[in-house]
């Protein structure tokens, strides 16, 4: 009977230290994000990350001023996200689609969308997180759809391979 309770116990720690463990037991991923070379975008990154906070469980964002995975800049292009592998890279906000009028909060959230392992996919739907630009510059929302949020969900717990990629967001 002692064994036995101590063999449940070693193979709980092991699913553990492997991050095979699935259910509510799981431990989320964390990716650490720089954005101190984001001016004045700041906050839209961060608001971009929260949300991303708020719709998934498996990973997390964590806003640091040191090393990081992620690290955000902006420049006057498009926005654009380079992405090296699942959580790792960066992303730039571009002022050329902020001054079309196109919802920084939105853009935010969709770079780091590629960053968590999705791809661009312009449907022109306001619903869809990453339609982008294609849902046109009166879309505000922020917020990624069920779908969107379940495929992030199964990036992070199968730790899924992602190739490196360029994603440039022009309308
Ligand atoms: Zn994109």
């Amino acid at each position: 009977m002692f064994l036995r309770k101590t063999i449940a116990v070693l193979a709980t720690t092991a699913a553990l230290s492997t991050g095979l463990l699935v259910g509510t037991a799981q431990a989320a991923v964390t990716l650490t994000y720089n954005s101190s070379g984001a001016g004045q975008f700041q906050a839209a990154v961060d608001k971009g990350a929260a949300v991303w906070n708020a719709s998934v469980t498996n990973v997390k964002l964590q806003k640091t001023t040191g090393r990081a995975n992620i690290t955000v800049t902006w420049d006057t292009g498009w926005p654009r996200a380079y992405v090296s592998s699942l959580g790792r890279g960066r992303w730039v906000m571009g002022t050329q689609a902020v001054n079309e009028g196109h919802d920084v909060v939105r853009i935010s959230s969709h770079e780091f969308g590629h960053l968590l392992g999705l791809p661009d996919r312009r449907t022109g739907l306001c619903t869809d997180l990453m339609s982008g630009a294609s849902a046109g510059t009166s879309c505000k929302n922020p917020n990624p759809n069920a779908k969107e949020k379940a495929e992030v969900e199964a990036n992070f717990r199968q730790q899924v391979t992602v190739k490196a990629e360029t994603f440039v967001d022009a309308a």
